[in-house]
């Protein structure tokens, strides 16, 4: 029901497997599960018709987590008091082409704008929880019930491919191994530290900022085509 009036209504959320979308889509978004699922209550418990103080953005740079609610008790003119954050990155890296089965928060999806409404149900379970509570946990049983009982929610993570599984997946690279890469002429040597879209390495050099270990070390974030395994993984 919200799937197809989205799709009708969206001038960007076209199809299942759509290629673009825009913070007003989540905006309409809201509004058509405040209208068909909670009459209209969501947004008289945030008292406001205009939703001024509920915000919404779309996110490149969460790479794990496939959106996040926030609650701010003192808001900005840029700062809403709520805001619900959808990962556009996981969105678009997921669906593209033949792919394992995907499932969000226990329910299988057959395409993108399937994760889509899956990850913003759960959204709206924490916005609910933070309206009548103050605070919210998906890790906690009151949250479990509440997804269970309005959307049927099984789980509360979703299975959609991240970026270290899919590093691991397409280069055989995970964070630990041992690489080397050319930069301006000059091959060098480290560490996988850290997987999102690049891979963050570290080369040890003295010129670099310390770290724990006593080390210093240089950071580069290295696409992943341009590195080649060294030998031997996760040094102790
Ligand atoms: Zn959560």
């Amino acid at each position: 029901m919200v799937r197809q009036e989205l799709l009708a209504r969206s001038p960007h959320v076209r199809e299942g497997n759509f290629t673009r979308i825009a913070a007003s889509d989540l905006r309409l978004l809201f509004e058509l599960y405040d209208r068909r699922v909670f009459a209209g209550a969501l947004s008289r418990a945030l008292g406001e018709l205009d939703g001024l103080g509920l915000g919404f953005r779309l996110s490149r740079r969460m790479t794990r987590a496939g959106g996040k609610t926030y609650f701010r008790p003192t808001p900005g003119p840029d700062r809403p008091r709520y805001e619900i954050v959808i990962s556009s990155h996981l969105l678009f890296s997921n669906f593209q082409g033949p792919n394992r089965p995907v499932t969000v928060n226990g329910l299988r999806c057959r395409d993108r704008l399937d994760a889509l409404l899956r990850i913003f149900e759960h959204e709206l379970v924490h916005l609910i929880e933070l309206l009548t509570a103050g605070m919210s946990s998906c890790r906690a049983e009151p949250f479990r019930e509440l997804a269970r009982g309005l959307f049927g929610h099984t789980d509360v993570t979703h299975r959609m491919e991240i970026p270290d599984q899919r590093a691991l997946r397409t280069h055989g690279l995970r964070v630990g191994d041992r690489v080397s890469f050319v930069f301006q002429g000059i091959r060098r040597k480290g560490r996988i530290n850290r997987i999102t879209k690049r891979a963050t390495v570290l080369v040890e050099d003295p010129s670099g900022a310390p770290y724990s270990d006593g080390k210093r070390y240089l950071k580069f974030y290295v696409p992943l085509q341009h590195l080649e395994r060294a030998e031997g993984r996760e040094e102790p």
